[in-house]
C-alpha cells in the first residue's frame, strides 16, 4: 500500500531522468533513515526527516493560499485541518521525497487536505429612520406637513468567519460601526386655529348655567323680550367666540356695555355684552373658542353676567336651539339674579315676534 502511493511520488520526480537515476535498488533498500509521512492517519512516502513535515505542512498551506489569491476574499488565516503525523523509518533513498515533490505526489494521487480559512466578512444593514412630530402654528389645526423627508442610515458589520472545507464553523462579530445615521422623517401637526366658520356654535363659556331665557319674561314689574340667554359669569370670567368669524363691533354700546360682535361666514352674528374687558378689534378674524373677552357687568346689568345673542338676518332667535343642549339647566325665572334690563319695557307676554331692530333695542334699553 505504502509502496504504491510513493510509487506515484516519484513517478513525476526529476530523479527518474537517468543521469541521476539512483543507484540499483538491491542496495539502497531499507538502507537510509527517513521520515515517513502519514495524512490523516494514511501513510503517503518519506521526508528526509521530521522537520521536513513542517515545510510540508507550509507547502500545503502556501499552494491554499494561492489557490485563493484570485478571489476577493480577504484572507485573514489559512490552516490545515488535515493531520500530518509520521515517523522514523528506513527507506531506499531515491524514495525520500523533498516536501514539495511528496505535496505534488499526494494531490496526484487524489489526496485531498481539509483546510479551515478564516476571512473578514462585512455586513450593511440599515437602521430605519424615525419619524418625529413637530407642532407647527403656521399650519392649520389637522393639518400634517413632511418638512423633511426620512432617510435610513447604515451600519457595517464586520465579522472574522472561519469555513472548514467551505462550511461555515464559527462567526465572530469584531465590528459594528455606524457608517451612515438615518436622518429623521419631520412631521409639522399644525396647531394654527382656522377662523373659518364651522357652521356649529359652542356656548361662549366653559361653564354654562342660563339665568334668563331668550324670550318674554316679566322683569321687575315689567313684561319685556329677551333678546339673547344671560349665562351665569362672575367678572373675569373668559368669554370664548362661538364659531370662527370676523369681529364687527368691539366698543361700547349703551345698555349693553362693552360690547363684541361676530359676524360668522353664513351671516349670522353673535353677540357677547356687559363686557369688562375686550381682547380682540374690529376687522380681525378669530377661531371658534377663541378667547375674545372677559365678561363683566357694564351696561344695564342686576349684576355679573355674560348676555349673548345670535342673530340670523340680523333678527334674533333663541340660541339655545343652535347649541349643545345643556344637561340639567337650572333657569331661574323668579328672582333673574343676574340678568339685563335690556328691551324690558316694549313687548308684551306671547308676542314674539319674527325680527327685531337693534337701534329701537337700544333705545328701549
Ligand atoms: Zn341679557
Amino acid at each position: 500500500m505504502i509502496f504504491s502511493i510513493v510509487l506515484i511520488g516519484c513517478a513525476e520526480v526529476p530523479e527518474q531522468s537517468p543521469e541521476e537515476a539512483p543507484p540499483a535498488s538491491d542496495e539502497t533498500v531499507g538502507s537510509v533513515s527517513a521520515w515517513l509521512v502519514r495524512i490523516d492517519g494514511k501513510e503517503v512516502g518519506y521526508l528526509k526527516d521530521e522537520p521536513d513535515v513542517t515545510a510540508l505542512s507550509e507547502h500545503f498551506k502556501q499552494k491554499k493560499l494561492d489557490e485563493l489569491s484570485g478571489s476577493t476574499l480577504e484572507i485573514v488565516r489559512v490552516s490545515l485541518e488535515s493531520e500530518l503525523s509520521g515517523e522514523a523509518a528506513n527507506c531506499r533513498a531515491e524514495d525520500i521525497l523533498s516536501a514539495e515533490q511528496l505535496a505534488e505526489s499526494y494531490y496526484a494521487g487524489g489526496g485531498r487536505i481539509s483546510f479551515s480559512v478564516t476571512v473578514n466578512e462585512s455586513e450593511t444593514k440599515y437602521i430605519s429612520f424615525e419619524t418625529v412630530y413637530h407642532n407647527s402654528s403656521s399650519h392649520y389645526e389637522g393639518t400634517k406637513v413632511v418638512k423633511t423627508e426620512g432617510k435610513n442610515g447604515e451600519r457595517t458589520l464586520k465579522y472574522e468567519v472561519t469555513y472548514t472545507d467551505g462550511e461555515e464553523r464559527s462567526r465572530e462579530l469584531i465590528s459594528d460601526t455606524v457608517t451612515q445615521k438615518p436622518i429623521d422623517r419631520v412631521v409639522l401637526l399644525g396647531t394654527k386655529k382656522s377662523t373659518a366658520s364651522s357652521g356649529n356654535y359652542r356656548w361662549p363659556l366653559s361653564s354654562v348655567t342660563v339665568t334668563s331665557s331668550y324670550g318674554n319674561r316679566y322683569l321687575n314689574g315689567k313684561h319685556g323680550f329677551h333678546l339673547g340667554v344671560d349665562l351665569r359669569a362672575a367678572s373675569g370670567t373668559s368669554v370664548y367666540a362661538a364659531d370662527g368669524g370676523k369681529v364687527t363691533f368691539a366698543a361700547w354700546n349703551g345698555s349693553y356695555g362693552y360690547l363684541i360682535k361676530i359676524r360668522h361666514d353664513n351671516g349670522d352674528e353673535t353677540y357677547y355684552a356687559h363686557l369688562s374687558k375686550m381682547s380682540v378689534s374690529v376687522g380681525s378674524r378669530v377661531y371658534k373658542g377663541q378667547i375674545i373677552a372677559k365678561s363683566g357687568a357694564t351696561g344695564n346689568v342686576t349684576g355679573p353676567h355674560l348676555h349673548f345673542e345670535l342673530r340670523k338676518s340680523g333678527s334674533t332667535v333663541n340660541p339655545v336651539n343652535y347649541l349643545p343642549s345643556l344637561k340639567n339647566v337650572t333657569v331661574s325665572y323668579s328672582a333673574y339674579p343676574d340678568s339685563c334690563f335690556l328691551n324690558t319695557t316694549a313687548y308684551l307676554s306671547h308676542s314674539v315676534p319674527q325680527a327685531f331692530s337693534y337701534s329701537r333695542r337700544e333705545r328701549e334699553a
